[in-house]
């Protein structure tokens, strides 16, 4: 039996590259329905991928890591009424698809399929058809009206960060938060809810259980960073981390500074575990590396919305096991809204037209990623792009 186990070993390293880097792409099948066209890729196993749109001309990009195209995969020979063409190629090691299409904005959702049945893992893009007279295109399992779940980091008994002159991190959290939802409230078909609406404690877990009894769309958690070094300043956003994924000393440690926010009325996170088993058992894999995939874009939305008001300190999100991220079939991210612990922030925090700037960025933010999920569609097209 031990000799068995070292080859198992032995064939499991030798297995590991192959299985973990190449994914191939054996077919494309393109379908239409009364209500939608879709785009079906077979694989050899789930593949990490984003999903955006392009115009001018219009197009829907799919670009997918460590994947290649095998050949005679692209069956010319389709019919679709939405579906023009669709190209490839490689783009800084990623495999790009574009599909022309011949309408503008058309709603559409993605989702990734396991192995079963005969059939193999596949990746699935339905492109839906727009009815003219709906304002808001909601492709969501609950309801016709998108929901965000706004977060204000700490409250009550925890203050969450201190700054030298005292504004307290909660302060600063609330009063972002409902700048936030009053954005959101004023558009139609989004709707915002606060997980804490005033000065009160909030457990994490229960922060998650909120989102969730909301049917949220999005979670979008504030804080307020803090460290040392005085000069440091500028936002970040974080994401959940995958268990195993690659450790950053700097997000390990803000994650465990900010779920020891619980120990103050006695609650601890030692074993945090991501494997929700109902939510496994529910949902599984799938919809939970969907929703990774979209925090991942969330993030990067909201980071760009920063930027242009010069106040971002990573150029990408940054991922940890925050607590306050746990509802794996939510797309959530946690922004780290500048540093308290620098004096000239922390009066800039205190102000609030600041506030305001930033409530706006992160608002912008997500109506980017929605409008790219084609969860939201534009109506007032302002120009392409
Ligand atoms: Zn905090």
């Amino acid at each position: 039996m031990k000799s068995f186990g070292l080859i198992l070993w032995v064939w499991a390293i030798l297995m590991l590259p192959v299985q973990s880097w190449a994914v191939n792409v054996k077919a494309i099948r393109i379908s239409d329905t009364a209500e939608k066209s879709r785009i079906v890729f077979e694989l050899n196993r789930a593949v990490g991928y984003t999903i955006f749109r392009m115009h001018k001309p219009e197009r829907v990009v799919i670009d997918m890591k460590h994947a290649h195209l095998l050949k005679g995969a692209i069956h010319a020979d389709f019919s679709s009424m939405i579906i023009k063409r669709v190209r490839h190629g490689m783009h800084k090691g990623v495999l790009r698809v574009v599909i022309d299409v011949n309408h503008k904005n058309l709603p559409l959702r993605s989702f990734l399929l396991k192995k079963m049945h005969g059939k193999p893992d596949r990746l699935v893009i339905d492109l839906l058809r727009k009815k003219s007279n709906y304002k808001i295109n909601v492709v969501n399992k609950h309801s016709h009206q998108l929901v965000i779940a706004v977060d204000a980091g700490h409250g009550g008994q925890d203050p969450g960060a201190i700054g030298s002159h005292g504004l307290q991190e909660k302060k600063v959290t609330l009063a972002i938060a409902k700048k936030l939802v009053a954005m959101i409230n004023q558009q139609k078909g989004v709707r915002a809810i606060l997980t804490r609406k005033n000065d009160y404690f909030v457990p994490l877990r229960k922060r998650v259980r909120l989102a969730r009894q909301a049917n949220a769309d999005i979670m979008i958690s504030i804080h307020v960073d803090a460290v040392k070094k005085r000069s440091v300043k500028g936002s970040s956003v974080y994401t959940l981390a995958e268990r195993g994924a690659t450790a950053d000393k700097v997000a390990i440690a803000l994650a465990s500074k900010e779920n020891s926010a619980d120990k103050m009325v006695g609650i601890h996170h030692q074993h945090f575990e991501i494997a929700d088993p109902m939510l496994r058992n529910i949902l599984g894999d799938m919809a939970k590396r969907d929703s990774l995939n979209s925090s991942q874009i969330l993030a990067e939305n909201i980071i760009e919305s920063l930027k242009s008001l010069g106040n971002i300190k990573y150029d990408a999100p940054k991922r940890a096991r925050f607590v306050v991220l746990g509802a794996l079939e939510i797309p959530s991210v946690l922004v780290e809204v500048d540093f308290i612990s620098n004096p000239r922030q922390e009066r800039k925090l205190r102000t609030s037209s600041y506030q305001r700037q930033i409530a706006k960025a992160i608002f912008q933010g997500s109506q980017h990623f929605l409008q790219r999920m084609g969860m939201l569609v534009k109506t007032h097209d302002k120009k392409a792009s």
